[in-house]
């Protein structure tokens, strides 16, 4: 699960770290106020669900700024948040179509002097968090990784105690931070690494985390992801989710207790199991064709998260054709027959449907769907299902 910027530095915050004042805004005329008790100049920040923020564009807005504007007057503020809530905000990792932006986060600008990235996630080589840093951070740290991985420095975090102390020093010092700063950077990591390990997250990242020419440690962007599977553990964290920020399919699905992942393609998959949605995507691939979604019914569905999970592919319109997949272990094949057969009735579905059943009551459902006479198309094999839904999407 992800959470906005303003959402993160409020945790950050919360551990013991400061973050710069800055009030969320969800009108122009509230950008506007804020903008009067902030006095001065500010940062306008389109609160969306995606990085690249500040070189990213508003989609036909015509403006020549993204989702991060530096603000003198009260004019400029009102013009600019005009766009930000008109337009969606295109950035690398938002695809084409944008993203809406509902809150922006007005800021209090800083002076830069320099811009460092630290952040913390999973290294799964080691079985452990690292923190990693590197002090030429900011909007470039993709390609500074990539160029230069040298340059990023890791240090591991034991998720029993904690960071300490000593380490925190110890890389502010390699980041070049001299004198006060050292204590005030020593601060804000060991936030960033308190965060997340008592939240259970599987990203925490501050970028930049700027020196001010002052020699202030400052925390100008934050971004944190939680593990979906212990957010049972944190209520607090489960309020946090911003449903406008979530595509709708997805979240109709996990509120069926199903999973649900759209992907680019036409054919629409309903699967059962995380390993049988991947094979079944790569055979359909393998013969030419491409997956619009799968939906994982998983082991105990029952007949209504079938139907619902139905539903959800065919309100997909790039589907032109359905492969269901299931090859019935806990999952039983009469059960997924007469979900499809309930479906149909409901939903009518215009698109053609291919049907490969295997396992448990495998007679049983076959029948069903035979007895219902239903306009679909069975196959005896995955190989079979594959060439089957790959021509009728064609
Ligand atoms: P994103 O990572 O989504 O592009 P950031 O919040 O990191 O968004 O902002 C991009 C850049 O904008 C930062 O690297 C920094 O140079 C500048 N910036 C962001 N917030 C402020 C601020 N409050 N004051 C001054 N500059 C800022
Ligand atoms: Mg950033």
């Amino acid at each position: 699960m992800k959470i906005h910027e303003y959402q993160a530095k409020e945790l950050l915050a919360a551990a013991g770290a400061v973050v710069p004042r800055g009030i969320v805004a969800t009108s122009v005329n509230e950008v506007l106020a804020a903008f009067d008790r902030l006095g001065g100049p500010v940062v306008l920040k389109a609160q969306v669900h995606a990085g690249g923020r500040g070189k990213g564009r508003f989609k036909n807005s015509g403006a020549d700024f993204g989702g991060v504007k530096f603000i003198k007057t009260r004019d400029d503020c009102a013009k600019v948040a005009d766009v930000m809530f008109k337009f969606p905000l295109v950035t690398k990792q938002t695809g084409a179509d944008g993203q809406k932006v509902s809150k922006v986060l007005v800021q209090e600008a800083a002076d830069i002097a320099r811009e460092i990235y630290v952040g913390v996630v999973l290294d799964r080589t080691i079985g452990m968090p690292i923190m990693m840093a590197c002090a030429e951070g900011g909007v470039e740290i993709e390609e500074v990784a990539a160029r230069t991985p040298e340059k990023i420095l890791k240090v591991p975090i034991s998720p029993e105690n904690g960071m300490q102390s000593f380490q925190a020093r110890r890389l502010a010092f390699d980041l070049g931070f001299t004198g006060a700063q050292v204590a005030q950077a020593e601060k804000i990591m060991l936030a960033l690494a308190k965060v997340f390990l008592d939240k259970d997250c599987s990203l925490a990242e501050i970028n930049p985390l700027v020196v001010s020419p002052k020699g202030e440690v400052i925390v100008l962007d934050a971004k944190i992801t939680f593990d979906d599977n212990a957010l049972f553990r944190h209520p607090d964290i489960e309020k946090l989710l911003d449903e406008s920020e979530e595509n709708p399919a997805e979240l109709r699905a996990s509120r069926a207790g199903l999973s649900f992942i759209t992907l680019t393609g036409n054919i629409g998959c309903l699967v059962n199991g995380a390993g049988l949605a991947m094979s079944t995507m790569d055979i359909i691939k393998y013969h030419g064709g491409e997956p619009a979604n799968f939906l994982d019914v998983g082991g105990g569905a029952n007949k209504e998260q079938v139907t619902e999970a139905l539903r959800i592919l065919l309100s997909d319109p790039s589907v032109k054709a359905v492969l269901i997949n299931i090859f019935g272990g806990i999952m039983k094949c009469d059960i997924i027959a007469n979900a499809v057969v309930a479906a149909f009735k409901e939903v009518k579905p215009k698109v053609p449907f291919v049907v490969r059943l295997e396992g448990t009551n495998v007679a049983d459902g076959r029948r069903i769907l035979q007895e219902a006479g239903l306009n679909l198309t069975t196959a005896t094999d995955l190989t079979d299902a594959a060439k089957k839904v790959v021509a009728a999407a064609k």
